[in-house]
């Protein structure tokens, strides 16, 4: 092992206020001490007076390139050190290697202890970063709360050695906002090998990250080998997919949502596809995930909801006279976690002219229990400008029947897994029950997803389900071919299903 069993003291670190870092006691001879000596080199001239002009060229560079809350290096400063910690390669029979830290649910921190708490957590949250690992290793905060290590290690297990102390110092209770917090973090390894760029071996390192909030964080992860050769891979995909986003390939089909008591059409859900130039019409199933990982969420789902509510208005300019045509449009977790999301919302509606009331917004269960105070604040927010707010696939996450009292929800999906087995397991039409009279008795609209034959569509009927789709109806549509059905006719104030799918 290259690293010396070191003792965190996590108390000493959390109220050593002075310091951005522990002092370097000792560096070893290789390129990411070099860094730190340099680092050293400009704060202390920066301290002990150098001629003006040389100092105010140094703390330029050090302010771009430095993180000022936390004394390290900043995305921008880490990439290039970075870059050049690969130029001159590790040590013989060592392997460079990232370990990208996460601080577990820490916008819940900012949320209910306020950003002055935020902010003290992150600083001893790098002061026992940098009391932990080897006063060679660089430390760099990459984005918000989430920090990268970079060392050298003698294989993967040396490597797991540094993810398990971290883990065990971060974990230890600190004080943030006068309160004493308990954190955890998720934290992903990447090693590099022969033609690795820094880019990729960053990307791993957070690809691994990622695998370990979704395998229920405070846990490390090693890149999955089969990864590797996967980077360059999910590079070109990553910029496929934005060229899809900004030259116009994505489309929206529209299945529509039929009112039982009625028969009549109640509205409509948008559902992405891409219309990809050499592989046809993809299913969201083919890029969401992607998009999920690759933040490109935010950028299709912006368009989603932009072009959704833009054909909401055309419909109903198409339309005279008939009542706006609702429209439901999903949105993942990390969009409702990003503050743009109600702006966003305000505008697609404001320029399209569209009332708020004829919108609703699909978020699943594990988008609302992901970081259940995030979303608590945004749905309440949109719930004040009059969206209507939907669960998704209820059933199929980790419910938990508080949310349906404290989150202003109007609508519960019922995923169609349940609806699939509705007439043929006991069990199946038990849980459909129970979650249309759950949704009745908190006042919230019961729909059925996925709704494909006679029998189920009676037996909802009879159990007083509100609303429901599927291909018994129809199968999701693309706007032109739904465009006759609004077309007003003289001789109709409103058409039931069949109509739409008999034109
Ligand atoms: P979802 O929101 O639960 O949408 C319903 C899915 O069930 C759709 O699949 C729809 O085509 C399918 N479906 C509808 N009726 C039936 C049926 O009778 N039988 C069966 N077997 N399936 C039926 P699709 O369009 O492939 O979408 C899959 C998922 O992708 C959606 O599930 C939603 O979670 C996600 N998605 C779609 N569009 C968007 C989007 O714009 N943004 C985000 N974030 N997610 C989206
Ligand atoms: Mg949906
Ligand atoms: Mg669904």
């Amino acid at each position: 092992m290259l690293h010396p069993a070191q003792e965190p003291d996590p108390d000493a670190s959390a109220n050593d206020a002075s310091g951005v870092y522990a002092p370097i006691e000792s560096i070893a001879d290789h390129s990411i001490s070099a860094y730190w000596e340099a680092h050293e080199e400009v704060r202390n001239s920066i301290r002990g007076g150098m001629d003006s002009r040389a100092a105010t060229e140094a703390s330029l560079e050090y302010l771009v390139s430095c993180d000022p809350l936390t004394g390290f290096l900043n995305r921008a400063g880490f990439l290039t050190e970075l870059r050049n910690i690969f130029m001159e390669g590790p040590r013989k029979e060592a392997t460079i290697g990232i370990l990208i830290v996460d601080v577990d649910y820490f916008s819940a921190i900012n949320d209910c202890l306020g950003i002055a708490a935020g902010d003290e957590t992150l600083t001893v949250v790098a002061q026992r970063l940098r009391s932990t690992v080897r006063p060679a290793a660089m430390i760099a905060r990459v984005s918000g709360d989430e920090f990268a290590v970079v060392d050298e290690f003698v294989n993967e297990e040396d490597a797991f050695w540094t993810a398990n102390e971290l883990m065990a110092a971060l974990s230890f209770p600190m004080c943030a906002g006068g309160s004493t917090i308990e954190n955890t973090v998720s934290i992903g390894i990447a090693m590099a090998r022969g033609s690795d760029t820094p880019e990729c071996l960053l990307g791993r390192a957070a690809a691994a990250m990622h695998q370990a909030k979704r395998s229920g964080r405070n846990r490390f992860e090693m890149e999955s080998l089969s990864d590797a050769g996967q980077v360059d891979v999910r590079f070109k995909r990553r910029s496929e997919l934005r060229r899809a986003i900004e030259d116009g390939e994505l489309r929206l089909f529209y299945q529509p949502q039929i009112d039982l008591a009625s028969g009549q059409m109640n509205g409509f859900e948008a559902l992405v596809r891409w219309d990809h130039p050499e592989r046809g019409l993809l299913d969201p199933s083919a890029f969401i995930d992607f998009a999920e990982e690759s933040g490109l969420i935010l950028p299709l789902g912006a368009w989603v909801i932009n072009a959704a509510v833009a054909q909401q208005a055309q419909w109903h300019r198409l339309s005279a006279g008939r009542p706006p045509v609702r429209m439901s449009v999903n949105i993942s977790a990390i969009q409702l976690n990003d503050p743009r999301l109600e702006e966003l919302v305000t505008e697609a509606l404001d320029r399209h002219y569209v009332a708020p009331e004829f919108l609703t917004l699909e978020v699943t269960e594990t988008a609302l229990t992901e970081d259940p105070v995030s979303a608590l604040k945004t749905l309440e927010v949109l719930n004040a400008l009059g969206i209507r707010l939907a669960i998704d696939d209820f059933g199929t996450g980790h419910s938990s029947l508080t949310y349906l009292k404290r989150f202003p929800i109007d609508e519960l999906k019922i995923d169609r897994s349940f609806i699939a087995g509705l007439t043929t397991d006991s069990k199946d039409r038990a849980i459909v029950v129970s979650c249309i009279q759950l949704a009745h008795a908190t006042n919230l609209i019961a729909v059925a997803e996925g709704v494909e034959t006679p029998d189920q569509l009676h037996a909802l009927t009879g159990l007083g389900c509100d609303l429901a789709q599927g291909y018994f109806y129809t199968r999701p549509m693309s706007a032109e071919d739904l465009e006759p059905w609004f077309v007003p006719r003289p001789d109709t104030v409103c058409l039931d299903w069949q109509e739409l799918v008999d034109q």
